[in-house]
């Protein structure tokens, strides 16, 4: 059995912790300790999440390092070309979180249509709330727009046939054919504005990438209904926030909620004058896969794939 020094630089359930620690032939070191910092001196494996940035100064340093292994799909916090670059292997457990975020996906979207979070202030505040002046929308058999149909995509795809009766409009060309067999009921476009013109929810599951990146600027707000709601679990970039600003104030789209933007975790200085103030938008700071269930599912995940790597 090979020896490897594995850093996890990012906190794992403990599930995933315990899994780690009873291999044999493993040193591991986890957060808190003072060497987690100094990991590109000797780490053979590193164990991220999202919150650690790795890039080619890290791996530039950490000469053994043989495997970068990260709890969750994006792996936009990894220079991925610079991991090709100097033979260092990347993964991640796709997949697994998938149930947790389009989990977030529906909870955000029917608490920006019910006015939860709004309304739940006002009743903190005092405030007596007259409902027949505080109604909301009902989302039943309303249609999404799914913009990616990836393994979250598709799972909000069902979820939201078969919680809310709705119509699913989907665009995502690079999706094989075979991602759409068992997708019968969703209409299948190649057009980004047929769906934002039909979609009464616009919610968004592809990853951050060089095409993404503004994805949802001015043009594509002026295509989408005036009750439209914006959900972004995905990654910030994709949605230009300046635009998102002007629409949701000029009343072009309803709402929007947010769990992933460009300055996180999201802050008040940050958004406490602009998207923040808007009634209709709820901001969460990357919770979409943070469930009890799905950090140990993906932290073991990792632990396995590490496992695997290491038996070669
Ligand atoms: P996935 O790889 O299974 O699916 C992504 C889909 O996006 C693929 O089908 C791909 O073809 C499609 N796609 C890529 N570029 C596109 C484009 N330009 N236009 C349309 N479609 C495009 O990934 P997934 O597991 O479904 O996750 C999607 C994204 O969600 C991840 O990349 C990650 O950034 C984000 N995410 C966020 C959280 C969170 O905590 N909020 C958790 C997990 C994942």
């Amino acid at each position: 059995p090979k020896v490897a020094i594995v850093y996890v630089v990012d906190p794992y359930h403990e599930d995933a912790i315990a899994k780690l620690q009873s291999q044999r032939n493993l040193t591991v070191i986890l957060p808190g300790d003072p060497r987690i910092k100094s990991y590109h001196t000797d780490a053979t494996h590193i164990l991220v999440r999202s919150e650690t940035t790795i890039g080619e100064a890290d791996i530039l340093k950490a000469r053994n390092l043989k495997a970068i292994i990260k709890q969750g799909v994006g792996v936009d916090n990894i220079d991925l070309q610079a991991a090709r670059r100097h033979g260092v292997i990347v993964c991640n457990t796709p997949g697994i979180n998938s149930e947790s975020v389009a989990e977030l996906t529906l909870a955000l979207a029917l608490s920006i249509a019910r006015r939860v979070c709004e309304i739940d202030r006002r009743v903190r505040n005092g405030e007596k709330v007259i409902r027949s002046k505080t109604l909301g929308h009902s989302l039943f058999r309303k249609t999404i727009g799914v913009i990616g149909m990836g393994n979250i995509g598709r799972v909000v795809a069902k979820k939201w046939v078969g919680a809310m009766e709705g119509k699913v409009i989907a665009y995502d060309p690079y999706a094989p054919d075979s991602a759409w067999d068992d997708m019968k009921d969703v209409q299948r476009t190649a057009q980004l504005g047929e769906l934002l013109q039909q979609a009464d929810l616009v919610s968004l599951h592809v990853p951050l990438t060089e095409q993404t990146q503004g994805l949802i600027r001015k043009e594509e707000f002026a295509m989408m209904k005036s009750n439209a709601i914006l959900i972004n679990c995905a990654r910030g970039g994709i949605v230009d926030e300046e635009a998102l600003l002007d629409a949701l104030r000029e009343g072009r789209i309803l709402g929007a909620g947010l769990d992933a933007m460009d300055v996180e975790p999201p802050s008040l200085e940050k958004y406490g004058n602009t998207l923040l103030d808007h009634p209709g938008v709820i901001m969460t700071p990357h919770i979409g896969a943070s469930t009890i269930e799905n950090q140990s599912r993906s932290g073991i995940a990792a632990v396995d794939i590490l496992c695997k790597l290491l038996r070669g």
